[in-house]
């Protein structure tokens, strides 16, 4: 993404009407937010979409990666030959058995063996088949401490908050918001653990999509005319099991992958939230 040198930059790609369609009192107010990382440049709907796409939030990695999937997954498979899975078992927090490395995605079995080939029970999706390969190949294998820190707040994570802001936090509230069985789902289907309200939130869920790299979503129901929120934590070893680019694609994989079972519930006034 081209780098803003400062708010005044940013400033200067706007009509300047101040029309506050962005919810922000004035053009100025919005180019702080956006420089700050808490606003994305596309959610000023009178910008040229040329102009948004040229500023483009998606850095030039995960450009590569979302457009060639199939190519960045056979390179990650390809490195797996290199590495001892038996010796990776202990540091990932999985097992070795029949010269497989066996690791549990949301309470299920994910394996895969030393020339690569991933097996697994439940679909095998691009959105966790490439974060799990990294997870092997480069997770330091630090434990989990249980303190929880926002997206932005992970290494590199805050160049690329605010388009995971709107893939995965803003998606996700909006299945919350409309499907009912948002979080039974997570505790039922998918292994999460529903634990006391952290951050005064109204309900609290832990996901573990990869035994060392725990996701907390935190839900605050709309009171007093203020809308209801959604927030996806991570705990704070996050980025040193992880690359950035992964975490990302978790929280947006998992985003849609909610958004596809309100969906099938019939719970239509999600679908708008994008795939
Ligand atoms: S929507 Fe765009 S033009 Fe209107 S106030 Fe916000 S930044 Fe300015």
């Amino acid at each position: 993404m081209p780098k803003f040198q400062n708010a005044m930059s940013i400033f200067q790609l706007l009509d300047k009407s101040n029309c506050r369609l962005c919810g922000e009192k004035t053009c100025m107010a919005f180019a702080g937010a956006v420089f700050t990382g808490r606003r994305s440049l596309s959610e000023c709907p009178r910008l040229d979409r040329n102009i948004i796409e040229t500023f483009s939030e998606v850095p030039q990695d995960q450009r590569d990666t979302e457009q060639n999937p199939d190519d960045f997954i056979e390179q990650l498979k390809n490195k797996i030959r290199d590495i001892d899975l038996k010796a990776a078992a202990t540091r990932t927090g999985g097992r070795y058995e029949n010269d497989r490395l066996i690791i549990k995605v949301m309470g299920k079995d994910f394996s895969v063996n030393p020339a690569g080939v991933i097996s697994t029970d439940i679909h095998v999706n691009h959105w966790i088949t490439a974060p799990f390969l990294n997870y092997v190949l480069h997770g330091r294998g630090v434990e989990p401490t249980g303190n929880w820190l926002s997206f932005r707040e992970l290494a590199n994570g805050k160049e690329r908050y605010p388009l995971f802001k709107k893939r995965c936090e803003e998606q996700m509230k909006q299945v919350a918001d409309n499907y009912t069985e948002f979080f039974d789902d997570m505790v039922h289907i998918f292994s999460g653990k529903q634990v006391d309200p952290v951050f005064q939130s109204d309900i609290s869920v832990i996901l573990s999509p990869l035994p060392k790299v725990p996701v907390m979503v935190c839900y605050w129901l709309p009171e007093e005319g203020m809308q209801s929120t959604l927030n996806v934590f991570f705990d704070q070893t996050a980025d040193q099991n992880l690359d950035i680019g992964s975490i990302f694609s978790i929280g947006a994989g998992l985003s849609q992958m909610f958004t596809r079972l309100a969906q099938r519930h019939g719970v239509t006034r999600a679908s708008g939230a994008g795939h």
